[in-house]
């Protein structure tokens, strides 16, 4: 049992349902401080909790009503747009999780089957990964645009789900996409916005295209 003393009163209180969602260090880290300077270091330092970056998906990294495409029903009506790629590659380079944030309401609409859309993303993450990039995964919500669900953008439901099973800070991660309902969600999550296109739009900043957004995107992470 580790005794408090003086030194150890003085740690700041933590928020406790922050240690239990994730694995305590101790083990590997033992103190003469023990347990509670474990804990204090956990706090401390959030070195477990990692930034992200999560994208959208239709008109931020491929076409959307384009000539080639109106929908993307299919993986091979999947095309990246210019720049996507390598600049999801420059994301992955610097150090950042990316995750891909992305309404599919044509699911629960009968366009596609949810066994489709998993084929459409695997070859998304294929064709971004030839290029060196890294998606780490594809979250969407299937549901109807109208079913009122948490996980539809521009509620932050997807965005929550992801930092807590990947032991993200949301408040150090970055959200773009080219619609203000991925605005709107990334700001109900706390975290910092990228609006691709041409505004009007609430967002931190805004680039014409994810490619040209990188170094701002890498300048907000700093
Ligand atoms: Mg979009
Ligand atoms: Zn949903």
């Amino acid at each position: 049992m580790v005794q408090l003393n003086n030194t150890m009163r003085k740690l700041p209180e933590i928020d406790p349902g922050v240690f239990l969602r994730k694995k305590p260090i101790s083990i590997l880290n033992r103190t003469r401080y023990g347990y509670l300077y474990d804990r204090y270091q956990f706090n401390e330092r959030g070195s477990t909790l990692k930034k992200a970056i999560f994208l959208d998906r239709d008109g931020v990294l491929n076409e959307v009503l384009s000539d080639r495409g109106k929908f993307v029903n299919k993986p091979e009506q999947l095309y990246l747009l210019e720049g996507a790629a390598e600049a999801v590659a420059e994301l992955t380079k610097a150090g950042y999780e990316i995750f891909v944030v992305t309404n599919q309401g044509g699911v629960g609409l009968g366009f596609l089957k949810e066994r489709e859309l998993k084929r459409i993303h695997e070859r998304l993450q294929e064709l971004v990964s030839v290029k060196g990039g890294h998606i780490k995964e594809v979250a969407y919500c299937p549901h109807k645009p109208k079913a009122g669900c948490e996980c539809r953008k521009p509620n932050a439901g997807m965005l929550v789900d992801l930092a807590e099973r990947h032991n993200l800070d949301l408040t150090k991660s970055i959200m773009a996409g080219d619609h203000e309902r991925d605005i709107e969600a990334g700001k109900k999550a706390g975290c910092k916005t990228v609006f691709i296109g041409s505004g009007p739009t609430s967002a931190d900043i805004q680039a014409s295209s994810l490619f040209e957004a990188v170094e701002d995107i890498l300048n907000m992470l700093k």
